[in-house]
């Protein structure tokens, strides 16, 4: 079941027309990512989704509500949630303190609790590193305590804005099995990238985006395959 469309966007910057007829859904289960070179147009559609950019034409729903007028405090509680880029965790609190701010706006605390025991379980590196302040983990550490504080969030569909980003191969795929097996547990993932083979490996779907439109589409093993995909986000 189709649970965000996202459906011919018109997104402009002052005169930078950044989304372009922009089109891509994501069901309910999968994990779909949509693919891009700096500059193509992901970290608007993140800020799209999130309320935090406001489309000019087209059409953004997600789970009956119309995200192009939607408050982003209620996108949040709706159970939409945003890793953004550069994980923008608190340097000078405790990786514990990190996970409770996303529990923030939750009222059952028993919840936030619950789910922070997930977290914990799904990281054990953060177990250990409970007490240790945010600033002095690795950048993968940083990564799954921003990950694990939108976990406590609650979130139904998880919007993860390039969470590969400058780390190492090996730590690269640490993260990515942390995705799928979120996944696995029942949350959709949306996932924007732009280290094509290590999304394509947990990506149910995925859509390539040029300029503010997606060009190809498909799922993610097609595409792995596919000569176009290879030479331009692949490489040898
Ligand atoms: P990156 O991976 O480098 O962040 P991206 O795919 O996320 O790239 P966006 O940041 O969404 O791309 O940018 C899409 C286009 O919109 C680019 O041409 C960019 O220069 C432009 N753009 C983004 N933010 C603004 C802004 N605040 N004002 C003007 N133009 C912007």
């Amino acid at each position: 079941m189709t649970t965000l469309e996202v459906a011919d966007v018109e997104v402009y910057y002052g005169r930078v027309h950044a989304l372009r007829k922009l089109s891509f859904t994501v069901g309910e289960g999968e994990i779909v990512c949509l693919l891009g070179n700096n500059g193509a147009g992901k970290s608007t559609t993140m800020n799209l989704l999130s309320g935090l950019v406001r489309p000019k034409s087209g059409r953004v729903t997600w789970d009956g509500m119309d995200l192009a007028t939607a408050k982003p405090w209620d996108i949040v509680a709706s159970g939409l949630i945003h890793v953004p880029e550069g994980r923008r965790i608190f340097s000078t609190m405790t990786v514990h303190e990190n996970l409770l701010l996303g529990g923030y706006t939750v009222r059952d605390r028993r919840a936030v609790d619950e789910r922070i025991e997930r977290v914990y379980e799904l990281m054990p590196r953060l177990a250990e590193r409970r007490r240790q302040q945010g600033g002095t983990l690795s950048g993968g550490e940083q990564q799954m305590v921003a990950i694990g504080r939108a976990i406590v969030g609650g979130p139904k569909l998880l919007l993860l804005d390039e969470p590969s980003m400058g780390l190492a191969p090996l730590v690269v795929k640490q993260v990515m099995e942390i995705v799928a097996a979120i996944n696995a547990q029942g949350t959709t993932v949306l996932l924007v990238e732009q280290n094509a083979r290590a999304a394509l490996k947990i990506a149910h779907r995925a859509y390539v985006v040029e300029t503010g439109s997606t060009t190809l589409s498909g799922p993610a093993a097609e595409l792995a395959r596919d000569a176009r995909v290879v030479e331009a986000y692949l490489g040898s």
